[in-house]
């Protein structure tokens, strides 16, 4: 059984593979944005778009998001920071990435909501753009 491209060192249907196929809730913040990480290696938009809610879930362009994700071959991803209350979660990661072998890094502070008994993505914000 393969290893989680989390990075979490546990094996793949122990970790996000039980919260991609609907086995189990992701019980955190961490948790939800490990597995869309993985969802975004597996090209899988369906999870990624049942697990984002309103401002994100405004402007996610399945198709669009899909054929950005066939390019990218994602290599690791670092969790920076996590912060959490009952009903709101901060995550600050940086997920490196290949585009035809040139290596990126996204930067990001995920945003997510508790709502209904699920932790949803809510919204990106990067701190290395400049706003405007
Ligand atoms: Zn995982």
């Amino acid at each position: 059984m393969p290893y989680c491209p989390c990075g979490t060192g546990k094996k793949y249907l122990d970790c996000c593979g039980l919260f991609i196929s609907g086995k189990k809730l992701p019980p955190s913040p961490e948790a939800l944005m490990r597995s869309r990480y993985t969802a975004y290696n597996q090209i899988n938009m369906d999870y990624i778009a049942r697990t984002m809610k309103s401002p994100a879930a405004d402007h996610f362009d399945a198709k669009a998001t899909k054929v950005w994700a066939e390019k990218i071959n994602w290599t690791q991803l670092e969790i920076i920071r996590t912060t959490i209350d009952a009903t709101q979660g901060y995550v600050e990661f940086l997920a490196h990435y290949n585009v035809a072998r040139k290596k990126y890094v996204l930067h990001e502070v995920s945003e997510f909501k508790y709502e209904d008994g699920k932790w949803y993505y809510i919204n990106g914000i990067y701190p290395d753009k400049k706003s405007g």
